[in-house]
């Protein structure tokens, strides 16, 4: 028999090295792995997971960064692929009612997944709302319907082609050209309602007076499909992915950071590791986040790209949860439109910003009853624009806010009742994450910013260079970066073919 390789024979999947084990590089370590390739993620941080993480504080460990989980089918459909069961792996537990809102005028409007329920609530706040939410669900469906059937699911680099897929009709249920706030507008005058719907752009990019009205997809997304809690936390998810990875054979080296990408003219070549080798790597998925990935590991000028707020996080163990306070409540400010006018012009700390206030479970049993977790999120302006701020004093302020505001609420929460405290300010994330001037959520979902005027999920200079997470398509948010990874591993099959 003869031993010279058969020209037909198909090319073995080459290895693929994934640089950060955040959701978005296990998702695609996952999806190549299963497709044939050896995979290696090195992850600088201690603990795979990027953002979504955990730290412990007095023995109590706390989700770093998400609290809340939508479109469960995503991560679903991720096990499935590999012949698996999300059920057998980690329990998601439905959140309800999903989220409270607060005013300082001593309004309070609580979401929830029954529509009955959500029905007569809003109705409290505008006359004839029932049937403004009917016209509302109907109109969001079909969007959602769009987004997630044409739009997110496809790797499409011309505008022509993205926006070619949708028919004229789909094409202006869309409603692109109009704000989000707006687009909420249509369906309900109340403004307490469309401050409430239209604050989800927080997460996206700053401003429900700047996003596109296809993200009314988000306040629908989650009313009509529910939030979800996996049991344990977020972290119970993570450990859940990475457990898959490993089972398929993906290899995850933690705390081993990669300190340049190194190329061979229009090629990649191999990653220089921070203290350690440099190894050959023929095809590599960059996870760390887009601009800080061009700008450290390539040596390229930082890219023009309008980023999502940062945050300042506060992780509270508290002798107990304060009466009446669910599982997220947001506090929005009196002035709802200077305060996102600050989140993306203005500079330090807003005076008086929209926070929120999360109350997950304990996720470990040993943690004693007269203990319970609160976490805190503050959007703030991303940290270019924080170079004159005086921590110290500027969290004091901060926290005396928070708790001013819950007490305003009717949830009373003293100081001397938060037993041990964290705090990670906007540098605090950019330092362990590597986010690109603190942006807590990548690269902003404005109109130029999204779909194919998004970055790319490969590099058009280098050749075997690729990207996934949360500023490249289609976006952030836990179930938008494992896509991504399915994306990117896509990307690389059209490639290598
Ligand atoms: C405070 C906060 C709250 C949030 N809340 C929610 C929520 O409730 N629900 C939701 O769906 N989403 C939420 N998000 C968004 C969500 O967390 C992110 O969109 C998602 O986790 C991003 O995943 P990623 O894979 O893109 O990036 P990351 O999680 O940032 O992963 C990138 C990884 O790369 C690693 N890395 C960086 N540089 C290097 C290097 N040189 N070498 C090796 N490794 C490197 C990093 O350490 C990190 O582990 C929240 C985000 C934050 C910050």
């Amino acid at each position: 028999m003869s031993s010279s390789p058969n020209p037909r024979s198909p090319r073995p999947h080459p290895p693929v090295t994934v640089i950060g084990a955040g959701l978005g590089g296990l998702s695609a370590a996952i999806h190549l792995r299963l497709a044939g390739h050896p995979v290696r993620i090195f992850e600088r941080n201690p603990t795979p997971g990027g953002r979504a993480n955990r730290l412990e504080l007095n023995g109590v460990s706390f989700d770093t960064g998400p609290t809340l989980l939508n479109y469960p089918w995503v991560f679903e459909d991720l096990f499935r692929r590999a012949g698996r069961n999300l059920a057998d792996y980690v329990t998601l537990l439905p959140v309800e009612p999903t989220v409270t809102y607060c005013w300082p005028d001593g309004r309070r409007l609580t979401l929830s997944r029954d529509r009955e329920r959500l029905r007569q609530e809003l109705e409290g706040f505008q006359d004839g709302a029932g049937a403004a939410l009917d016209r509302f669900f109907a109109d969001a469906q079909e969007k959602f319907r769009i987004a997630f059937e044409k739009l997110i699911p496809r790797n499409e680099d011309h505008f022509l082609r993205y926006f070619g897929a949708l028919s004229l009709a789909e094409f202006r249920r869309t409603a692109l050209w109009r704000s989000m706030y707006r687009e909420l507008g249509r369906f309900f005058p109340s403004r307490y309602i469309c401050e409430a719907l239209g604050s989800y752009a927080m997460y996206l990019g700053g401003s429900p007076f700047q996003l596109p009205g296809t993200f009314s997809i988000l306040p629908y997304g989650e009313l009509a499909h529910g939030l979800w809690l996996p049991r344990g936390g977020i972290y119970a998810l993570v450990e859940a992915i990475v457990r898959l990875a490993r089972e398929i054979g993906v290899e995850i080296e933690t705390a081993c950071a990669v300190e340049r990408i190194l190329t061979d003219g229009d090629r990649v070549r191999a990653v220089r590791l921070a203290g350690k080798d440099t190894l050959p790597a023929e095809l590599v998925v960059c996870n760390v986040d887009w601009p800080s990935a061009v700008t450290e590991l390539l040596g390229e000028p930082p890219p023009r790209l309008a980023m999502s707020p940062a945050v300042v996080t506060y992780y509270w163990l508290v002798r107990e949860r304060p009466a009446g306070l669910g599982h997220h409540t947001i506090f929005l400010p009196g002035d709802y439109r200077g305060a996102f006018r600050h989140l993306l012009r203005g500079r330090g700390l807003p005076p008086d910003p929209a926070f929120y206030v999360a109350a997950p479970p304990p996720p470990n049993n040993t943690t004693p009853a007269s203990r319970q977790l609160l976490f805190v999120l503050v959007p703030t302006p991303t940290l270019s624009r924080l170079d004159q701020v005086d921590w110290t004093q500027a969290l004091a302020t901060l926290k005396e806010h928070i708790l001013r505001r819950m007490f305003q609420s009717g949830f009373t929460l003293s100081p001397a009742a938060i037993l041990s405290e964290r705090i990670w300010t906007p540098h605090d994330w950019q330092q362990r994450f590597r986010l690109f001037d603190g942006s807590a959520f990548g690269a902003a979902h404005t109109l130029t910013q999204i779909g194919p005027f998004r970055p790319r999920n490969y590099s058009r200079r280098v050749r075997g260079l690729y990207f996934v997470g949360g500023s490249t398509n289609p976006g952030a948010g836990l179930p938008m970066v494992v896509i991504s990874g399915r994306l990117v591993a896509e990307r690389i099959a059209s490639h290598v073919r």
